[in-house]
Order: C-alpha cells, then sequence, then structure tokens
C-alpha cells in the first residue's frame, strides 16, 4: 500500500514536472548518466533451428549455456575487470558448449575437419588479434588475444598461427576434439543436397548455415571490447575465411563508437564492412548505436541478401542485439537491470 501510494506520488510529480513544459528529472537514471555502467551481450550464432525443430528440451540446453556465457562475463565485469577479459571469458565457455559452432562443436568443412577462425579488439587503443583456418587450437579466442598482446602482428593463418600457439604454450588437441555426431551428420544432410534441387539447397543452407559465438562489453571504465568465434559455415571449402576474423567485418571495438561481433553470411559481412560501418555511421552521421545497426542489418545488408545479425554496446554502455534472420541466439546483462536471454524473435 505504502509502496503504491509512493509510486503514485513519484508519477504524479513527474506529471507536474513534464506538464510544466520542461522535464525535470526521469524515473530511472539513463545509461549515460551513469559512468560506471557495466553492460555485456553475447550471441550464439544467428543459425537458429526453426521453431519447428526446437524442443523444450533443447531450448533448455541452449538458454542454460547462454547464460553460464553471459552471467561469467558479467561477473568479470562485476569484480572490476576489464572488458577484455569479460568478452574472453564469455567466448571461452561458448567455445568448449558443443551446442555451439565454435571450438568443440564447430560445423564442419567440405572434407570433415573443423577449421576455425577468431578475432578480438579493444576499444581503448584499438589493438586487435585475429586468427583464421586453425584445426588443433582449443581456444581460437585465446589465440587471438596472445596475437594482439605477444606479437607485432593483427593475423596469423594456418599452420604459422598453430606454431604461434605452441610457442606460447597453449593447448592443441586433434582434430577430433571438435568433432561432434550432430556436426557430421549436418554434414551429411547438406552434402546429399549440393545434388538436390535449388529449393532443397536453400533449405539445407537455412538450417544449417550460421553459427558463431560472439560477446561485446563495457567495463567500469568505459573501456569497450569485442570478440568473436567460429567454426564457419558448414561444408565450406577449406581455406575458406569468413568474417569473424576479419577486423572491421566481424569484430570491431572503438571507445569513441561502439564494439560489435557480427554471426551469419560471411561472405556478405566482409563486403558490408558491417562491424565497422555500423561504428562508422555513429561517429561520421552522429546516428544512436540502435539506428546504425538497423540501418545496416536491415537495410545496407537485407538489401544485398546477407542475413545475420550483431550484438554491440556503444561508450554509455546501451546494448543493441539486432537481427535479420528468424531468430539469433543471444543474451543481454547490464547494472542498470536488463537481463535477458532469447533465441527467436
Ligand atoms: N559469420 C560466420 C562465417 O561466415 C558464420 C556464422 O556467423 O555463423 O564464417
Amino acid at each position: 500500500m505504502r509502496t503504491s501510494m509512493s509510486a503514485r506520488r513519484t508519477r504524479c510529480l513527474l506529471t507536474v514536472l513534464v506538464c510544466g513544459g520542461a522535464l525535470l528529472a526521469t524515473a530511472a537514471p539513463t545509461p549515460a548518466q551513469e559512468p560506471n555502467l557495466i553492460s555485456i551481450a553475447i550471441h550464439g550464432g544467428a543459425g537458429t533451428l526453426p521453431r519447428s525443430e526446437m524442443t523444450a528440451e533443447k531450448e533448455a540446453l541452449y538458454r542454460a549455456g547462454l547464460e553460464a556465457a553471459l552471467d561469467a562475463g558479467y561477473a568479470v565485469l562485476e569484480r572490476g575487470g576489464s572488458s577484455l577479459d569479460a568478452v574472453t571469458a564469455a567466448v571461452q565457455l561458448l567455445e568448449e558448449n558443443p551446442l555451439f559452432n565454435a571450438g568443440k562443436g564447430a560445423v564442419l568443412n567440405h572434407q570433415g575437419i573443423a577449421e576455425l577462425d577468431a578475432s578480438i579488439m579493444e576499444g581503448k587503443d584499438r589493438r586487435a588479434g585475429a586468427v583464421a583456418g586453425l584445426r588443433h587450437v582449443r581456444s581460437p579466442i585465446e589465440l587471438a588475444r596472445k596475437v594482439m598482446e605477444n606479437s607485432p602482428h593483427v593475423m596469423l593463418v594456418g599452420d604459422g598461427a598453430e606454431e604461434f600457439a605452441l610457442a606460447q604454450g597453449l593447448a592443441l588437441v586433434p582434430n577430433e576434439y571438435f568433432l561432434t555426431d550432430a556436426r557430421r551428420e549436418q554434414l551429411q544432410r547438406k552434402l546429399s543436397r549440393t545434388t538436390a534441387s535449388s529449393q532443397q539447397r536453400r533449405e539445407a543452407n537455412d538450417l544449417s548455415a550460421f553459427g558463431t559465438v560472439g560477446a561485446v562489453a563495457r567495463d567500469r571504465n568505459g573501456n569497450l571490447a569485442a570478440a568473436t568465434s567460429t567454426g564457419g559455415m558448414t561444408g565450406k571449402r577449406w581455406g575458406r575465411i569468413g568474417d569473424s576474423p576479419i577486423i572491421g567485418a566481424g569484430t570491431y571495438a572503438d571507445n569513441a563508437s561502439c564494439a560489435v561481433s557480427a554471426t551469419g553470411h560471411g561472405e556478405y559481412f566482409i563486403r558490408s564492412v558491417v562491424a565497422y560501418d555500423i561504428c562508422a555511421q555513429m561517429a561520421y552521421g552522429k546516428m544512436s548505436l540502435a539506428q546504425s545497426a538497423d540501418v545496416v542489418i536491415n537495410h545496407k545488408l537485407r538489401q544485398m541478401g546477407g542475413d545475420g545479425g550483431i550484438i554491440a554496446v556503444d561508450g554509455d554502455g546501451n546494448l543493441v542485439l539486432e537481427f535479420n534472420s528468424e531468430g539469433m541466439f543471444r543474451g543481454a546483462r547490464s547494472s542498470a537491470g536488463r537481463r535477458e536471454v532469447a533465441i527467436y524473435r
């Protein structure tokens, strides 16, 4: 009773202030007024199963995986850790989870081999690290971070990247470590449809094409970071590299605008330089993060025929999760009280 009276009083006060011609107070502080706000978003790929194939049990497993990664990243921020550590922690958990297309459980290339790509970037100095075409590095995002921190380079691929991993003391595993029965079956379905009609081929793509995991975060010091890790696309030609390890396409971070991690049909994301374009429209066009993400994902990318989505955070800690596909495995959490995990629209 007391609460509802005080809530009514607050509403009346706000009404008076607004009706008086100027909004002198708001009910809850916006992120911009909270310099210490921490926030994180994660994704587990835009390649969700069609709703008709998603059972309650499967959905519960996916949600639990997303929640665990979201909470692991948030816990880092909560104890004062950096956004870089937060996105690394979240992505590493998703890499270890066989349900998602990164690390263990990655999709397979045309030859039945897992080939992994990843990248990471921090918004403060725009330092970045990327790796591609890995077959033996257990945590590709860990290696991307080592490239950023312990080498003069931004991107290493294939054997050279794996040799660097060895020199850095990272865990190397046989390729079989990444393989799961579900991914083997998915590849078989895809291959058997390459001789099928174009309609069947489209369906096969819709079901299995995308995956990828990623995270973006803002820490207490206002620093942004983004990380993305993937097995790429099912049945890809060996040696194919998607957008996930390409700085500016699948991953980008700049404290002056935003941090972005993408998922979707990589070729289109590379051609559209999606992650950088979202940040650039904010910087040059003075758009909000939400407007910029909408223009890039729902208009520019869609016009080209590119499917997928992004997660992003701006300097004030605002989180945007935008996609033009049927769904995107995703989660968001902030000290402003936001907490959600979702799959479909
Ligand atoms: N973007 C990734 C790639 O093209 C795939 C994905 O996001 O599912 O490699």
